[in-house]
């Protein structure tokens, strides 16, 4: 789950990392109200889940309440790269006396932590991590042996972060640590992490995306629960509890089992088809699920035919095709239904199925071939 900033400097706070005092508001008055309690100049800030909302002109300084005003209503409804701004937060200036970078991720290749600090940190980060990838100092970290004040010296002085902000920085990156590790998140950055002229150092953005698996942990996150921001198709399978990644072909996908599924997209794709979407519907295959599985699947227009690939273990054939037969007479199906069913007792699945046969409803028994006609029945080019 990706967190807005204003979210994700709430989660900061909970791990003392320090920051400008603000509020968030969703009309001009409630702006305008923020700003005269935080005092000016006030920065105005759109909430949306997006980078570089600074150079759309989604932050800007206010210095008087005719300017909060004015900066209020034209970032309320601003359109940054597809993002319509709905959410502001408004937070006390700072004076920027350098901007720095630092984050941690899970590096999956290494299957390690990476920390990541930059002196060159601002908008410009991405043009720094291109041109002169030097400019940002990396370290792993043993999630085993933890992230040590030592081992962020050492990263502080590698990264050239300036003398007098040495400190405060390597204390922001003891903080962000248990901040990434405790508080379940798969990103923390903090760019820019400033240094002021008065000597502090102290974070002006925050980008959190929190670990859904650990979410049993946080039963706090449920307020963050940011569901008008998932794509519609994924909105609606996180409400029928289905695991579902929306893609942007035209084959959509049903499989039991994560690995299946993105065999199955794979699979797709090497006959020359485009899938759709990942789509796991777990280890049961009955009626009820299949029926969330095709609802969701129909919702999306793109797909022009469904491809249903279910492996049976513990759940045998038969109780797999009965929940298709059963689903089918359910759900409006307009796409075509291609589906290749093996496993335990794939010979009595495949019987019950074959009664209901058509051009509508086609029953292959292997993966290849099922790929093949379902990409056939959606128009695709077959390889
Ligand atoms: P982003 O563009 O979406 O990453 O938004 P940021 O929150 O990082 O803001 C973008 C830029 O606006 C920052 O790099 C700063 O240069 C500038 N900025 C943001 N807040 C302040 C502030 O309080 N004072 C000053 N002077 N500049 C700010
Ligand atoms: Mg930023």
């Amino acid at each position: 789950m990706d967190l807005y900033e204003y979210q994700g400097k709430q989660y900061f706070a909970r791990f003392d990392i320090p920051m400008s005092p603000g509020a968030t508001a969703d009309t001009v008055e409630e702006a305008v109200a923020a700003a005269e309690k935080y005092g000016y100049p006030v920065t105005i800030k759109a909430q949306v889940q997006v980078g570089g909302r600074g150079k759309a002109g989604g932050v800007k300084l206010a210095f008087d309440k005719a300017e909060a005003e004015t900066h209020a209503r034209n970032i309320l409804g601003l359109d940054i790269k597809g993002h319509v701004v709905k959410r502001l937060w408004i937070e006390t200036s700072s004076d920027i006396d350098k901007e720095y970078y630092a984050s941690f991720t899970l590096d999956r290749s290494a299957k390690q932590y990476l920390c990541m600090l930059s002196a060159k940190g601002g908008v410009e980060i991405e043009q720094v991590a291109e041109e002169d990838p030097d400019a940002i100092a990396r370290c792993y970290v043993d999630p085993l042996d933890g992230f040590s004040e030592a081992q962020a010296r050492t990263l502080v002085d590698e990264a050239g972060i300036d003398d007098e902000a040495k400190d405060g920085v390597v204390d922001v990156l003891v903080k962000l640590y248990r901040c990434y590790v405790e508080g379940d998140a798969d990103l923390v950055e903090i760019n820019p992490l400033i240094y002021t002229p008065d000597g502090r150092v102290h974070a002006l953005d925050a980008k959190v995306t929190l670990d859904d698996s650990a979410a049993f942990r946080h039963p706090e996150w449920a307020d963050w629960a940011n569901l008008d921001e998932l794509d519609p198709r994924e909105r609606l399978a996180k409400e029928k509890g289905l695991q579902y990644v929306g893609l942007d072909g035209y084959v959509g996908i049903i499989a039991n089992g994560a690995g299946l599924a993105m065999s199955t997209c794979d699979v797709v794709e090497q006959v020359g088809g485009e899938p759709a979407n990942f789509l796991d519907i777990g280890g049961g295959a009955n009626a009820d699920v299949m029926a969330n599985a095709l609802e969701v699947i129909s919702t999306d227009e793109k797909v022009k035919a469904i491809f249903v690939n279910i492996f049976g273990g513990i759940t045998r054939g038969e109780e797999v095709a009965n929940g298709i037969v059963q689903a089918l007479g359910r759900v409006d199906i307009e796409a075509p239904i291609v589906i290749r069913l093996d496993g335990t007792n794939a010979e009595e699945g495949r019987a019950i199925l074959a009664s209901h046969e058509s051009d509508r409803l086609v029953s292959l028994p292997t993966m290849l071939e099922a790929a093949r006609k379902a990409t056939e029945l959606a128009g695709g080019a077959v390889r």
